[in-house]
């Protein structure tokens, strides 16, 4: 077995123990395998080990990958951030896009979105408390943004993302993902139906599991440390 075979075994193993610990089917989690940075070879060994959904941040990078490993049964969901000289190049190469956080890249993606393919699956990135980075639509914007975006016909709204800031505490990695779940369920109040939590990294997928994350992206408990 590869080491990534092996990797990934290890993931999804503790995935499932993540599942079952908080009273959830293994099934109802879906692992994003986020290759960016990583070579095509390694995808090749993920998607042999029956991984099929990756993950790329990098649009001229995930291009040459999506390009060469065309041969391959594989979903490619984009979660960088999104600029406007690449949304034509986000809505015909990709299946899904997490980092949506702005209206006019929303009305981008939905417009350049090819006929002959289906809607593009939509995540809106939401900037919670402890976030990292500067992206994100913040709490107190997120339903005005989401019932936009939910009428794009190009779109297909699916849920929220969020990359919370690093800490080690399991306590106090959970906080932020109920946040999202929260907020999700305040959406579905409203009328949205939304079926997904894009949460939960290497270091806290047990966490994001555990406050209901359906899709965790993984990249270095797979592919390895990056440069
Ligand atoms: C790189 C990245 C990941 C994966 O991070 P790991 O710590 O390697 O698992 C997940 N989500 C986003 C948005 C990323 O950019």
């Amino acid at each position: 077995m590869t080491t990534i075979a092996s990797n990934l075994q290890a993931v999804r193993t503790a995935i499932k123990a993540a599942a079952a610990g908080a009273g959830r089917h293994a099934d109802d989690v879906s692992l994003l395998a986020v290759s960016k940075t990583f070579a095509q070879a390694a995808v090749r060994d993920a998607c042999q080990a029956g991984q099929t959904r990756f993950a790329e941040s990098y649009v001229q990078e995930a291009l040459k990958k999506i390009t060469a490993l065309q041969d391959l049964p594989i979903e490619w969901h984009f979660i960088g951030p999104v600029q406007s000289n690449k949304t034509r190049a986000i809505a015909e190469h990709f299946a899904w896009v997490h980092s949506v956080d702005r209206l006019t890249i929303a009305e981008r993606l939905s417009a350049q979105r090819p006929a002959h393919l289906p809607p593009l699956q939509v995540c809106l990135q939401v900037n919670i408390s402890g976030e990292d980075s500067k992206s994100g639509v913040s709490p107190d914007q997120l339903s005005a943004l989401a019932r936009a975006v939910a009428k794009l016909p190009g779109l297909k709204l699916r849920g929220l993302m969020a990359i919370p800031a690093p800490v080690d505490d399991v306590a106090a990695q959970r906080l932020p993902f109920a946040q999202l779940r929260e907020l999700l369920d305040r959406l579905n109040q409203q009328g949205l139906n939304l079926d997904t939590l894009s949460m939960g990294m290497s270091h806290d997928f047990s966490a994001a599991i555990a406050e209901g994350a359906t899709m965790v992206r993984i990249g270095s408990a797979i592919f390895g440390q990056r440069e």
